[in-house]
C-alpha cells in the first residue's frame, strides 16, 4: 500500500528494537485488512521515554508498543492506565482515543486469550505459577482480574521474591475475591501439593530457555494428572523440557509461542479497533 498524505503512523519505543518482530506483523495485518496505517520501530532509551510519548502527542501516532527498557517510565506520562497497567506500573501498549493516550498491558491478556483459544477458561480455576518477572507479574495480575478463583506463586528467594510480596498485596487489595499466596519454590513439598490442587500450572521463571534448556522446575513427573493444564510462557525451545515431561504423562499442554502472539494479537485489538487477521499472521510468522 502506497504512503499518502493521510497515512496514520505506529510505534514501537524502546532499545534495543531492531530484531523487533511487530513491524512486520502489523504491516503485513495493515495490508490485507486494507488499513492506511504504517508501523515504525524506534530506538528509544530510557531517559528519552517522554520526549517519545510527546511524539505520539505531536504527530497523533494512533498507537504503540512499548518495550524494554521503556516499560515502566511510560506508565508516568500516559493519560489513563488499564487496571492491569495500573496495577503492575508498566504498559507495552500505547492507544490514542481521541487525543488522549491511554496505556495497558497485553502479556496477561495474551496468555489468557491463548489459553481459551486452546479451549481453558480461566475464570473459576486454580492456578499454580512459578516465577515473579515481567511476564509472571502480567498472567497473576490478569488471571485475578479475568476471574480466577486462586493463585499460588512459587519464586526462588532472590530479588524477584518482594516483586512477588508486592504483587501479591497488589492482588488481595484490588481484586479481594481472588485468593493468593506466595511461597518459596525450593519448598517442593508446598509447590507438589499447590499443584495437586490446582487445574493450571504455568512456568515464568527463565527453567527451560538457553542456558537452563535442559531443565524444569518440576523434577517429580508423578505431579502430572491428566485433568492438569500445563503451561509455559518460554517460547524458544517451542516445547520446554517440562512441556515434553507433562504431555509424556498425558496433560494438555500450552507453550509459549501462543502467548507471544496473542499479546500482539490484543494490542492490535486495543489501537485499531478491530482484530488482527490472526490466521494470515500466524501462517506467515509463527
Ligand atoms: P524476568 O527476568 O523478569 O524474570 C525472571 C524470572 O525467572 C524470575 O521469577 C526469577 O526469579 C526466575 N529465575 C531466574 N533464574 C532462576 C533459576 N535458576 N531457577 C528458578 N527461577 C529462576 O524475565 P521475564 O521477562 O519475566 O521472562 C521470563 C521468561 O518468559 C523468559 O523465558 C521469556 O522469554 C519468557 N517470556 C515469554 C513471553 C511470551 O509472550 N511467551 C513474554 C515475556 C517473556
Amino acid at each position: 500500500m502506497e504512503i499518502s498524505g493521510r497515512t496514520g503512523l505506529l510505534g514501537l519505543i524502546g532499545s534495543p528494537v531492531g530484531h523487533s518482530g511487530s513491524p512486520a506483523m502489523y504491516n503485513y495485518s495493515f495490508e490485507i485488512l486494507d488499513l492506511d496505517y504504517k508501523y515504525l520501530a524506534f530506538d528509544i532509551p530510557v531517559e528519552k521515554t517522554e520526549d517519545a510519548v510527546n511524539a505520539f502527542r505531536t504527530f497523533n501516532m494512533k498507537g504503540g508498543n512499548v518495550t524494554m527498557p521503556c516499560k515502566g517510565e511510560v506508565a508516568k506520562y500516559m493519560d489513563e492506565l488499564s487496571p492491569a497497567s495500573r496495577i503492575i506500573g508498566a504498559c507495552n501498549t500505547i492507544i490514542n482515543k481521541d487525543g488522549k493516550l491511554i496505556g495497558d498491558i497485553t502479556d496477561g491478556k495474551g496468555y489468557v486469550r491463548n489459553l481459551k483459544e486452546n479451549g481453558v477458561d480461566i475464570k473459576g480455576k486454580k492456578m499454580t505459577i512459578m516465577g515473579a518477572g515481567g511476564a509472571a507479574t502480567a498472567i497473576q495480575v490478569q488471571a485475578a482480574l479475568d476471574g480466577a478463583r486462586e493463585i499460588s506463586i512459587f519464586n526462588k528467594k532472590d530479588a524477584f521474591f518482594e516483586k512477588a510480596q508486592k504483587t501479591v498485596e497488589s492482588i488481595k487489595k484490588e481484586v479481594p475475591d481472588c485468593i493468593v499466596n506466595l511461597f518459596d519454590i525450593d519448598d517442593t513439598e508446598t509447590l507438589y501439593a499447590e499443584i495437586a490442587t490446582s487445574d493450571i500450572l504455568t512456568n515464568a521463571t527463565l527453567i527451560g530457555m538457553k542456558p537452563y534448556d535442559n531443565e524444569t522446575n518440576i523434577k517429580d513427573t508423578s505431579v502430572f494428572r491428566k485433568d492438569l493444564v500445563v503451561t509455559d510462557v518460554v517460547y524458544n525451545p517451542i516445547k520446554t523440557k517440562m512441556i515434553l515431561d507433562a504431555e509424556e504423562a498425558g496433560c494438555k499442554v500450552i507453550g509459549g509461542k501462543g502467548m507471544l502472539l496473542y499479546q500482539g494479537v490484543e494490542a492490535f485489538k486495543l489501537f485499531m479497533e478491530c482484530e488482527m487477521p490472526v490466521e494470515e499472521v500466524k501462517a506467515k510468522y509463527y
